[in-house]
């Protein structure tokens, strides 16, 4: 309950709408039990100046700071932390009793990020591309370490490149260069490299075709760590990990640079997983569960059920049952995908996993626009949140939920060939991604039923019981 001792912290910025922000936050303060809340403001250009003295007459503990207005608060801050200084951006400030400090923690967060993923940058030679502010970040968080820097920027802003190397070379002794983005440039810097950053917004939704670095400039060895969020997993990280590099996404940065803030706010540990959770459910976009639900009961018109879950969670053979019993048509979307490609999704998969969710976005898209069918979802579905959009305007959405014990035990016991399994650990890989996904299914379902210890028949009949008490689905 908010009440007069209630702590508030929040974030400026113009738009804020799609902040991962609040929900993250307020997952920490209350799994810690704070009295703390976390609130978006959205705030224009104009009218920085008096949100910044709202915060002091209005004693809210801390905020933080995204576009338009990192380098423009600066000025009304009464403190800056040298690090923010250095990088010329503040996404962080803290007021104790009136006094503004102005931090940056995207520049720590991709930091811990990368110390997270077993990475140390210290004596390591890194590209970096492109050379905004989230460059920036992290350009000096890797001088600082000790890594050797190559920054890569488009010709028309070379100068912004060439501005912050020399900003760079005075806190290195390890060599800053910067260069224009182009074919022949990256090829020669990539060769001995050991990490690539990508810190452009090149392949960010919903641009996710694109890529900032042909996959034939990748390769096993190097780390490609993408500052991009969403998606989750931009095609860059997807080639990266098709030739065997170690791939790192921006939804790691991000939750430790909310991490920092928490801890200078608070004063306490930051509950990081908890706060992964939380973001990755936001990304995923679909409403928070409720926290008690009795019967099922949402309002609906919807003539369709979509079955997702992980890979041999029974969609299919249950589809497949639920499709005689409501009297509706079957679609397994993998095998339409199939007939349309004219050719196995394991060997779609060849061309890259990018090439396969494009298909799934256009095939989903037709198949979606339909009523009166039972929908069998390929395990990756939900990875791609237009999808469950599209399915929902039709379809009740069900997720299968299976143990990574019970889907080894399945895949083991079946010949299919499955992709995402080929030539590698199947029980680890199974692990790993069930983990990814889990939150993307969660967050997708409107029904949840639990296959791991029952039959066919004995899902299909508990889908069928609780598709009986969804209201208005018919
Ligand atoms: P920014 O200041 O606008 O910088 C964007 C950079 O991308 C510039 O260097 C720009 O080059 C380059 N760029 C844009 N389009 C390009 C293209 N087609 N080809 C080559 N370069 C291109 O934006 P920012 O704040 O740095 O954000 C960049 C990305 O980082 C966004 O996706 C943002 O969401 C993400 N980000 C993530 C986190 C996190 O916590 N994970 C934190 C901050 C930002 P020019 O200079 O030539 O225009």
């Amino acid at each position: 309950m908010i009440t007069a001792r209630t702590r508030i912290c929040g974030l400026i910025g113009d738009p804020v709408g799609h902040s991962m922000s609040p929900a993250m936050h307020n997952a920490a303060f209350s799994s810690l039990g704070l009295d703390y809340a976390y609130l978006p403001f959205r705030v224009e250009k104009e009218r920085l100046a008096s949100a910044i003295e709202g915060v002091r007459a209005l004693g809210i503990r801390g905020l933080n700071v995204t576009i338009p207005h990192k380098v423009a608060v600066m000025p009304f801050l009464d403190g800056l932390d040298p690090l923010a200084e250095r990088i010329g951006a503040v996404n962080t400030i803290v007021n104790d009793n009136g006094h503004l400090q102005g931090y940056n923690t995207d520049a720590g967060g991709f930091l811990k990020a990368l110390l997270a993923g077993g990475i140390e940058p210290d004596g390591k030679r890194v590209v970096i591309l492109g050379a905004g502010g989230a460059s920036r970040a992290v350009s000096f968080a890797l001088a600082e370490r000790g890594a050797a820097i190559v920054i890569l920027n488009r010709p028309p802003e070379m100068d912004w490149a060439v501005e912050l190397a020399a900003s760079l070379s005075r806190f290195s002794d390890k060599g800053v260069r910067a260069l224009e983005l182009n074919e022949q440039n990256l090829r020669a810097v990539l060769e001995p490299a050991d990490i690539l950053v990508n810190a452009t917004s090149v392949g960010m939704s919903p641009n996710v075709s694109q890529t900032p670095v042909a996959k034939g400039l990748l390769r096993s060895g190097l780390v490609v760590f993408d500052v991009i969020y969403n998606p989750v997993t931009t095609r860059l990280l997807a080639e990266a990990r098709e030739v065997g590099a170690e791939a790192i996404g921006g939804l790691d940065m991000l939750v430790w640079q909310g991490a920092l803030a928490f801890e200078m706010w608070t004063g306490l540990k930051a509950p990081v997983d908890i706060m992964k959770a939380e973001a990755t459910r936001a990304l995923a976009g679909a409403p928070k569960p409720a926290a008690k639900a009795g019967k099922t009961a949402k309002k609906s018109t919807k003539t369709s059920v979509a079955l997702i879950g992980f890979m041999a969670a029974g969609k299919t053979a249950v589809g497949r049952y639920l499709a005689e019993k409501l009297d509706k048509r079957l679609v397994e979307l993998d095998s339409l995908i199939e007939q349309r490609a004219g050719k196995s999704v394991a060997e779609i998969f060849k061309d890259g996993e990018v090439a396969f969710r494009q298909l799934e976005i256009e095939t989903t898209r037709e198949v979606a626009a339909n009523g009166n069918q039972v929908i069998a979802c390929g395990g990756g579905i939900v990875l791609n949140k237009i999808n469950i959009d599209r399915l929902k305007e039709e379809a009740v959405v069900v997720y299968l939920v299976a143990s990574a014990g019970a889907i080894l035990e399945r895949v083991s016991a079946d010949s299919t060939v499955r992709p995402l399994l080929e030539n590698r650990d199947k029980a680890l890989t199974i692990r790993e991604l069930l983990k990814l996904r889990q939150p993307f299914y969660e967050r997708a379902a409107d029904i949840r039923i639990d296959t791991s210890e029952l039959d066919i028949r004995a899902v299909a009949e508990k889908v069928l019981a609780k598709l009986e008490e969804y209201e208005g689905f018919n």
